[in-house]
């Protein structure tokens, strides 16, 4: 699956000089120390993230090694034309003693990136030495998503656990793993009073809604309202299927429909059809019905569909 990650920026910039051989490797004519600038940015970390998804060391380990000459896009919404800039180098920092929010040693992927001083990236330069606050957001392919309960790979109808949702303490989260590809990086100049020192994913809005409903994101805004009409549709498929799967539980035996109450609520659709059809079975082979006229002693089956109580 393709995923978009936020990062973080960091604000010191390294020393031009001795990063020229590493710039020079990608560049396609050879640069001098006067012709480029260079700065740095946390493309991503191993901290749990707003879907509740977090990189594994090996994956941040695969991505350092796959940003390496990618280029990033700086997205400039009040200006025409984009610049661009490509990363040279990648690292992993840990600091000793720094943590994330799961008590592991904290780790972020560094990138660093150079662009050319011309006059088209001259005011892009002076804001990044200024200090304005940035965001970079990556996108990569990541084959394999594991769940922190219980350690099953993540896929349609799965283990059941929610991320985001607590399981005797534990939070749960999808560990990515197996990165296939990295597409792109890009970068965000904010200006400091909209949102400052506040990451976010999709620019100043901090929701999907948000997002689609301002400036930047008005394009989108017809393909998420289908979308939310197909969601609601969802939601009520599922809350009927839902009902009707308690219903048949209770038939089958009260204390299915004790065990089944509260965890319903957390199922997908998916093992709900399994678990209707699978009482409906059940009952079928309980309770067969019996004809009247002609075969006395024949059972025909019924669809549980048919047959309210
Ligand atoms: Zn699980």
């Amino acid at each position: 699956m393709k995923i978009y990650k936020a990062g973080v920026e960091r604000e010191k910039v390294p020393d031009v000089e001795t990063e020229l051989e590493a710039i020079n490797a990608y560049a396609k004519t050879e640069m001098t120390s006067e012709q480029i600038y260079t700065f740095s940015v946390v493309l991503c970390d191993n901290e749990v993230d707003r879907d509740f998804e977090k990189f594994s060391d090996e994956a941040l380990g695969a991505l350092s090694e796959l940003f390496v000459g990618k280029t990033g896009i700086f997205d400039h919404e009040w200006k025409a034309t984009n610049q661009t800039a490509r990363i040279y180098r990648t690292e992993i920092l840990k600091e000793n003693g720094v943590l994330n929010s799961l008590g592991e040693p904290y780790a972020v992927l560094k990138g660093y990136a150079y662009m050319l001083r011309n006059e088209k990236n001259s005011e892009l330069i002076e804001e990044i030495e200024a200090g304005i606050k940035k965001e970079t957001s990556v996108g990569c392919s990541v084959a394999k998503r594991v769940c922190s309960i219980c350690g099953e790979e993540a896929h349609v109808g799965g283990c059941g656990h929610i991320p985001g949702r607590e399981y005797n303490g534990k939070l749960c989260y999808l560990e990515l793993f197996d990165v296939k590809d990295a597409y792109e990086w890009s970068f965000v100049a904010v200006p400091a009073q909209r949102a400052a020192g506040v990451v976010k994913r999709f620019g100043a809005s901090d929701s999907l809604k948000g997002f689609v409903s301002s400036k930047q994101g008005g394009r989108f805004f017809a393909e998420y309202e289908a979308l939310e009409k197909d969601a609601v549709l969802g939601r009520e498929y599922k809350n009927t299927l839902r009902n009707e799967v308690l219903r048949l539980g209770l038939l089958c035996d009260p204390k299915i429909y004790e065990a089944l109450s509260e965890n319903a609520n957390f199922m997908g659709a998916k093992e709900l059809e399994n678990l209707k059809e699978a009482f409906e079975k059940r009952l079928e082979d309980s309770f067969p019905l019996k004809t009247q006229l002609p075969g006395r002693d024949k059972t025909v089956s019924f669809d549980g569909d048919e047959y309210m109580v």
